[in-house]
């Protein structure tokens, strides 16, 4: 089973926001759905411009009209009848099946989503909506069924190409790829053809294998040279040489052996779904990529902190650990008069802490 193309996502996705959608935000939406698919999560969006009369459809849904309630919003009363608001839910691997538990992914998918300016529904108390993201940006619905429109954060930008990714600068790595011996249609669009020749170029190099193109990758497309920005100051040592490639992933098993951890391909499995390598099937490359992250450290995954204080916690976390803190963080999740008793204070870490 081969992953869906992301460009299969952004479609669907594009319909299904309907052509009312505000165009930054549906530029931020696709911006949304690659960034989720470069760490191996798929991403749908199933909803974003309603019209009013839409939205009374969907509010008498359990109410007049059979169904369960999934608004409490009439036509004019919720953000996506002015649309600036979408609604997500993960897609299996191959595409085909809507996924709508709510996992660490579809947290990470809200953590991207809110780095990009959106406001959550997930971290809503009242009504808590967890597929749903929007750019009210603290504008009210009045003002909005005025014609007022908040200012929206133009899409942010980042250091490397991927899956998803379209235009001249993708077109030139494609020539790139061909070039170093890899052919790849020169059609500006990185597809699924052009991130396994991305690996494949990666792993030929001695690269990181994680099929996006970055500064290294990008240098050695451009030279075909690695590291080729850092000459060696001196000529009388060699440079040392590269770690050679171990077929069958033997080192990945010997690096989990040697630290005490199960090194079985379930906990390999398990580990590479934690930093992003999806569809793990044990292949060398994949093997590579995982001891690679593991050595570095990168991308570690969110560790549940071994305390019972929720004042430790908060410190742990970085975040201000004083009462009014706190009370603020109770009343977020829904701890109605905190006053920083012993329960309150354990129910509160338990909410946070899982
Ligand atoms: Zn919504």
């Amino acid at each position: 089973m081969s992953r869906v193309n992301v460009f299969v996502l952004i479609d669907r996705s594009i319909k299904n926001m309907g052509s009312g959608i505000d165009p930054k935000v549906k530029a931020l939406a696709i911006e949304l759905i690659k960034r989720a698919y470069h760490e191996g999560i798929n991403v749908q969006i199933t909803s974003g411009f309603r019209s009013y009369a839409e939205q009374d459809k969907l509010y008498a849904q359990g109410r007049t009209a059979p169904g369960n309630i999934v608004t409490n919003a009439r036509g004019g009363q919720s953000i996506h009848n002015f649309g600036l608001a979408i609604d997500y839910v993960l897609v299996s691997e191959d595409g085909t099946k809507a996924i709508w538990t709510v996992t660490k992914e579809w947290r990470h998918v809200a953590a991207i989503g809110k780095s990009m300016g959106f406001q959550w529904g997930g971290d809503w108390t009242s009504f808590v909506d967890y597929p749903h993201l929007d750019m009210q940006r603290g504008m009210s619905l009045s003002t909005l069924r005025s014609g007022k429109r908040p200012s929206i954060p133009n899409v942010p930008a980042r250091q490397y190409l991927g899956p998803g990714d379209t235009g001249a600068e993708v077109k030139l790595k494609q020539e790139q790829l061909t070039k170093a011996g890899f052919k790849t249609a020169a059609d500006g669009a990185f597809g699924l053809d052009m991130e396994k020749n991305v690996c494949a170029f990666q792993l030929a190099k001695g690269l990181q294998v994680d099929g996006l193109i970055g500064p290294d990758t990008a240098r050695a497309l451009e030279t075909g040279v690695v590291q080729a920005s850092k000459p060696k100051p001196s000529a009388s040592k060699p440079a040392p040489k590269p770690k050679p490639f171990v077929p069958g992933g033997g080192s990945i098993v010997d690096y989990l052996n040697k630290q005490g951890r199960d090194s079985s391909f379930s906990a390999r499995k398990k580990l590479a779904a934690q930093y992003g390598i999806k569809n793990y099937t044990g292949t060398a490359a994949q093997n590579t990529q995982l001891l690679k992250k593991l050595q570095s450290g990168s991308a570690s995954p969110s560790k549940k902190i071994n305390t019972n204080s929720i004042v430790d916690y908060l410190k742990a976390i970085g975040q201000p650990s004083s009462f009014e803190h706190r009370k603020k963080l109770a009343e977020k999740h829904g701890i109605k008069g905190y006053k920083g008793t012993a329960a309150q204070n354990k129910k509160l870490l338990d909410i946070l802490n899982k």
